[in-house]
């Protein structure tokens, strides 16, 4: 069973310091006062890119074969996976090209440019963009590096895992967004290795959460692809997925489903009373709390994994929106 090793991801904390952030963990008093434990929460919103994919994105850049560094990289995402190798392969000199269909929204697609990534427009369709990936790796011969499911950004979003039980060394449970599955991964074998009674939650939003249909199934299954707050959670785990379907099972204590209702709620917690701002997918952990989905058991670490939300969104929420769809 191919899991990340606690060593591996210490070197992936040697290997990316000073070029990620390390990012702080704060007491919240308006949530330890709900919860009736203390509540921390890990700012890795702050992150350098806005999320903490730029932890794995380094980690595997940095590993690159000198070869693999003159022909550059590759991939697909036009979300915080994509601005965190555009930024990372632009730290370290290396070409990066980000791959898009016609139909990727102005906005996202000038902020990978000016992270420093090349754009490619292919086709119309993800689909279509992930052939020219296919074909830029088979023949200029670039590494293509995916968001979650690849050792080295396993190790990388375990760096998270060593600083929560660094920082908080009494934790009894770390609430984790989980999509494909590579930050609760990394994290699981880190804190778990550490601390082996620790319990980690993975949270997800209840429309289209394939790591969750894919626990029920036994394998890897595709579920629908919905819109929702938690978009980067959305996506499949890849049904040939070789490193995080495994760990999670494994070491993954439970998993807690979120509404829009509820994930929107989190939004709204975390602006009023931590004075932050934060896309839906990193306010799953507020939420679950909030919706008193989780019982904590003693100290609680809810980690905030991104602040990249449109900011027309991020005001209808305050403003009392429960959802994408506009209300009235
Ligand atoms: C990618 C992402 C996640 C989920 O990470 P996985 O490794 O796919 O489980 C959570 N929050 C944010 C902000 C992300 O960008």
């Amino acid at each position: 069973m191919p899991h990340v090793t606690l060593s591996e991801i210490e070197e992936a904390a040697r290997r990316i310091a000073g070029r990620v952030r390390r990012t702080p963990v704060d007491l919240s008093p308006s949530l330890s006062a709900l919860a009736g434990v203390p509540v921390f929460l890990k700012h890795e919103h702050r992150q350098i890119t806005g999320a903490f994919k730029l932890r794995g994105a380094t980690n595997a850049l940095l590993q690159l074969s000198p070869d693999e560094r003159a022909k550059g990289v590759v991939a697909t995402s036009t979300g915080n996976h994509g601005r965190a190798l555009a930024h990372a392969a632009a730290a370290e000199g290396v070409r990066c090209i980000v791959c898009m269909s016609s139909l990727v929204p102005a906005n996202k697609l000038e902020a990978i440019k000016a992270l420093g990534a090349e754009i490619r427009i292919i086709g119309r369709s993800q689909d279509e963009a992930q052939i020219e990936v296919e074909r830029l790796i088979a023949e200029d011969g670039m590494t293509g590096l995916p968001p979650f499911d690849h050792p080295h950004i396993v190790a990388g979003q375990g760096t998270i895992g060593l600083e929560i039980v660094e920082d908080v060394p009494d934790a009894a449970t770390v609430l984790v967004p989980l999509s494909g599955g590579g930050l609760i991964a990394g994290i699981a074998v880190a804190a778990k290795t550490l601390r082996p009674d620790i319990r980690i939650l993975g949270l997800s939003m209840r429309s289209g959460a394939a790591m969750a249909a894919s626990l029920d199934a036994g394998h890897p299954v595709e579920v629908e692809e919905l819109p929702t707050l938690a978009d980067s959670l959305g996506g499949g785990i890849g049904l040939a997925n070789a490193w995080t379907f495994e760990t999670v099972r494994a070491l993954v204590d439970d998993i807690v489903l979120l509404d829009e209702a509820e994930i929107a709620a989190g939004i709204r917690h975390v602006y009023e009373m931590e004075r932050e701002i934060v896309e839906g997918a990193a306010a799953v952990g507020v939420a679950a709390l909030l919706a008193g989905k989780v019982a904590p058991t003693g100290p609680t670490v809810a980690l905030l994994s991104g602040r990249n939300i449109a900011m027309e969104l991020h005001r209808r929420i305050i403003n009392g929106a429960d959802g994408l769809e506009e209300t009235d």
